[in-house]
């Protein structure tokens, strides 16, 4: 895509991120509720159909779109930007290998924005192993089949019009990774939802248990065929997943570095009518946090322009990327946390939720242990799904 289409989009993120998502942001994150104004004005602005590809009616974005959407929305609240990111990996797995009745069905609404979709792929009992899903696809007659099983951490919960999830293939001696991909809408017998979410942070992200009794699946919404789903996991799914969380973790710590250095410039003391951002030993620490984010920020972009254009090293740069990412704003947010002091720990600062949405970005999965791991066997030629 023309990069000024891509700046086009990202500005007009940008817009809705400094308006109506800084506005609702600490509600969301106070109350814990998810963040309907936002994505509502997100999807309204047409921004839904962000991974609907161009002859479906959307915006045919890849990876660097994704990435830079989230990144922008990320920097007002976490929570938006994962579910918004959700949504938009949802989508990248429908069109994958969408069928027309599919792209009738799910992708044209998407990029209408009238449907929002999700990714319910972690289960209780595999945790960070998302590869490996224990939910079970039976074929209860040519036309239909059954699920049965638990997922875990659904992120847009029960506002999701469909969910995108994972099952062990249904055609049986599937080998690690062998999945089946369903659709199941919103509203189908048999779905149960767990309590509400109240995470340590992310509090908007309704990421929710959802129990499955007997779901009926008609074979209609088998996403490729069954059982041939080994490249979702690493040509679909995870590089998906590892943008939109990226982009997002990248934003959190963009943030943060941009309240320290207002903080900086601001607070003088009255004993000597210095500012602190005159002290060298300050300067010297923003000098890097600056160093420390950008260089992480160009390692996301060049990763997502590799994966986009298929790139021999592009699923090293991408798990890269994300781990990077993942240390990045969590060192940022403390950092900034040690540069603003006593004034930004007290309740409720913006850079308390910072800090506490930054955490999510190691153990939000593929973590960042199982992405250096994946990483150094990919370098070795070794497979990646040994566990
Ligand atoms: C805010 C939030 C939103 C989420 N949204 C979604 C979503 O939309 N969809 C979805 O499907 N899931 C989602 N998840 C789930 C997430 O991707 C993980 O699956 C989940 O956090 C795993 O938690 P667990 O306690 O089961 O981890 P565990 O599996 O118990 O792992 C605990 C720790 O052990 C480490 N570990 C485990 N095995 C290994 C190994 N072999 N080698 C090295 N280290 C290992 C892990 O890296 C992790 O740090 C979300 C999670 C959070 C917190």
């Amino acid at each position: 895509m023309h990069p000024e289409t891509i700046e086009k989009i990202v500005g007009q993120a940008r817009e809705i991120a400094a308006t109506v998502v800084a506005a609702e942001a600490e509600a969301v994150d106070r109350e814990a509720h998810w963040p309907e104004k936002s994505i509502h004005a997100l999807l309204a602005a047409g921004l839904g159909g962000l991974m609907v590809p161009r002859e479906h009616g959307g915006l045919g974005q890849g990876l660097f779109g994704l990435a830079r959407v989230c990144e922008a929305l990320g920097k007002e609240c976490a929570s938006t930007a994962i579910c918004f990111g959700m949504h938009g990996v949802g989508t990248a797995v429908i069109a994958a290998k969408a069928t027309p009745d599919q792209v009738e069905r799910y992708l044209v609404p998407i990029g209408r924005g009238e449907h929002l979709t999700t990714l319910a792929l972690s289960e209780p009992g595999s945790g960070v192993h998302f590869y490996l899903p224990q939910c079970q696809l039976r074929t209860v007659s040519p036309e239909r089949f059954q699920l049965d099983g638990a997922k875990t951490f659904v992120t847009n919960g029960s506002h999701a019009d469909s969910y995108v999830i994972s099952t062990v293939a249904a055609s049986g001696d599937a080998t690690p990774g062998q999945m089946s991909c369903v659709m199941v809408p919103a509203g189908a017998p048999g779905i149960e939802w767990g309590g509400p979410w109240q995470g340590f942070g992310m509090r908007g992200n309704d990421s929710r248990q959802m129990a499955l009794h007997a779901v009926p699946v008609p074979r209609g919404d088998l996403l490729g065929q069954e059982g041939d789903q080994t490249w979702y996991v690493f040509e679909v799914v995870t590089p998906n997943f590892l943008m939109a969380m990226a982009g997002t973790y990248l934003g959190v710590a963009g943030a943060a570095l941009a309240l320290a250095t207002e903080h900086l410039s601001k607070r003088g003391y009255s004993h000597s009518g210095a500012l602190l951002g005159q002290q060298p030993v300050v300067q010297h620490r923003l000098g890097s946090l600056w160093a420390e984010l950008e260089k992480t920020r160009r390692l996301v972009y060049y990763a997502a322009e590799q994966g986009d254009a298929g790139g021999e090293e592009a699923l090293q740069l991408l798990m890269s990327a994300k781990a990077e990412v993942a240390d990045c704003a969590v060192k940022l947010t403390n950092e900034a946390m040690t540069l603003m002091g006593g004034i930004a720990y007290r309740e409720n600062s913006k850079l308390t939720r910072l800090l506490r949405e930054a955490r999510a970005a190691h153990v939000m999965s593929p973590t960042t242990d199982l992405l250096r791991l994946w990483t150094g066997r990919a370098l070795l030629g070794q497979p990646l799904l040994v566990d």
